[in-house]
């Protein structure tokens, strides 16, 4: 069977960031393996006035680094058209609507498009009314909304978004980027655990101690201090890649691997968060914010940064304690933590098993077994187990079994958009997800404001505020990664 799919793609914010540094390469590696070819075309429209040849030009530099010859990537550029757009003006929709009908034509596309809103949130609504009102939406193809991050504020606000959206196309055809999901180390997880008889047997309260995630990250707020403002690291981080990591991380075996039963499984995990609230919110959760320090005397302040309030209350950095009211994980608790300027880039996930009293050797000789997931920069698994250590001596000492995956594994919005081809709807975020995890956010900031939680400083180059140590101090743990 071909793997060669058909579809238009019109992307709104086509002269953006994302679109030039991420989806325009990945729209390339698709075409060289095939699963684009010649049934594909893509417009790419935003308020500029460009003209076509420029917009190839421009697709054409986006691949520089990654092209196998001038020819193939002149020939896969040949397949772009622009349309300088004002997404509020119905004769805009009317043109596009013209244009994308004669590309269907040519490149025999049978109507399947993939509609993928590269821009602000606040036009979503907007935008879709709008290619339903103008037909833009084909009646024999598939039509597939991709849609990015942030979607929304909190509830309310993500609710009433959606809303918007859900008047034009219905939940099936919306795919929510989270691009987290398209990770093969985040992909990697389900396999580990439902495929190994290994880890199944013991992903519970029984065999693990505590799991460890951390996002850190060693630039500052760069140009988005607007933005961040408005977000902090909880609306900006946890609300969706660090839940979508805990809901993997806890949720029961799904009932098969289609993507309805592991979206179920995802959701009930997430429904069973242990709530939060006034009384338990500053012994759980730790907000911090980045500060100059002498070492660093050329790193900003959070509060010296451009667009950013000089008295600005806002969270860099957040560690806290994640607890599940599910059985399995009586005692387990899953403590995150992700910041801006830390000591250096870092996702990774540390799943530590308990230690056992044993017969042969004392307590304090064995360490604990932990899991390492390596998610970014460098990708891996890596084991701790302890081995004889070689010699006459007989000592235990801790080794690591490592795994690195092949260079060549696609990364994440190639990935993604392929899965939004194939109408695979798995790694991409749904609105009941989506519903649960700012509900878990909103009760975390309802309970700072409440209990006037602490904003510690901390210094850049570290990894957050001492106070996120004592977390797991109080239970014994410590870092595995620090
Ligand atoms: P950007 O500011 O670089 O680009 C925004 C695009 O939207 C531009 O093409 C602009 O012309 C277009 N646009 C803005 N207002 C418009 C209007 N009224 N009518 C028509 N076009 C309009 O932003 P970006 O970094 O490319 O991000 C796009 C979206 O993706 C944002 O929602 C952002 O939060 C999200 N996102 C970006 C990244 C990233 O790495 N850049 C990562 C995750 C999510």
């Amino acid at each position: 069977m071909s793997q060669n799919k058909k579809a238009l793609f019109i992307i709104f914010g086509g002269t953006g960031d994302l679109a030039y540094r991420k989806l325009y390469p990945a729209l390339y590696k698709l075409y060289k393996k095939n699963y684009l070819n010649e049934n594909f075309a893509v417009i790419g429209t935003a308020r500029r006035e460009w003209s076509d040849s420029y917009y190839q030009e421009v697709v054409y530099d986006s691949i520089q680094d990654i092209k196998e010859s001038d020819q193939e990537a002149k020939e896969f550029a040949s397949h772009f058209r622009y349309q300088s757009h004002n997404v509020n003006d119905t004769e805009n929709y009317i043109s596009l609507l013209k244009l994308a009908d004669q590309l269907d034509e040519k490149y025999d596309i049978e109507g399947n498009r993939i509609f993928y809103l590269s821009v602000s949130p606040s036009l979503f609504g907007t935008v879709s009314s709008h290619l339903r009102a103008e037909n833009l939406i084909t009646e024999n193809g598939f039509n597939r909304l991709i849609i990015e991050k942030p979607f929304g504020t909190d509830f309310v606000n993500s609710n009433a978004l959606n809303n918007d959206i859900l008047e034009s196309f219905t939940e099936e055809q919306i795919y929510r980027i989270d691009h987290y999901l398209g990770k093969e180390m985040i992909q990697m997880l389900l396999a580990l655990r439902f495929g190994n008889p290994l880890f199944k047997q013991i992903w519970n309260k029984h065999f693990i101690s505590n799991i460890q995630v951390t996002l850190a990250e060693d630039m500052g707020v760069e140009e988005r201090g607007a933005y961040y403002e408005q977000s902090g690291a909880l609306r900006d981080m946890v609300q969706n890649h660090v839940l979508q990591i805990v809901s993997l991380l806890y949720m029961n075996e799904p009932s098969s691997n289609d993507s309805k039963a592991i979206l179920k499984a995802k959701v009930d995990a997430l429904k069973n968060l242990k709530a939060v609230n006034q009384e338990n919110i500053n012994q759980n959760f730790v907000r911090g914010q980045y500060t100059t320090s002498k070492d660093n005397p050329d790193i900003l302040d959070y509060v010296s940064e451009h667009e950013v309030d000089p008295e600005s209350n806002v969270e860099t950095f957040i560690a806290g304690k994640i607890e599940s009211t599910h059985e399995n994980w009586e005692g387990v608790p899953i403590y995150i933590r992700t910041g801006k300027r830390m000591k250096a880039k870092n996702t990774q996930i540390n799943i530590v098993f308990k230690k056992d009293t044993m017969n042969f050797f004392s307590t304090e000789e064995v360490k604990e077994n932990i899991l390492s997931i390596h998610i970014g920069p460098n990708e891996g698994l890596s084991l701790q187990l302890n081995n004889k250590q070689i010699g006459h001596a007989f000592e235990l000492e801790p080794i690591d079994l490592i795994f690195n995956p092949s260079a060549d594994a696609p990364d994440d919005y190639e990935r993604l958009i392929l899965s939004a081809l194939m109408g695979d709807k798995t790694n991409f975020v749904h609105w009941d997800e989506l519903a649960e995890s700012w509900k878990y956010i909103d009760s975390i900031r309802e309970a700072w404001s409440k209990a006037e939680s602490p904003l510690y400083l901390y210094e850049v180059n570290t990894n957050g505020p001492t106070e996120a140590n004592e977390l797991l101090e109080n239970n014994n743990d410590y870092w595995v990664w620090s």
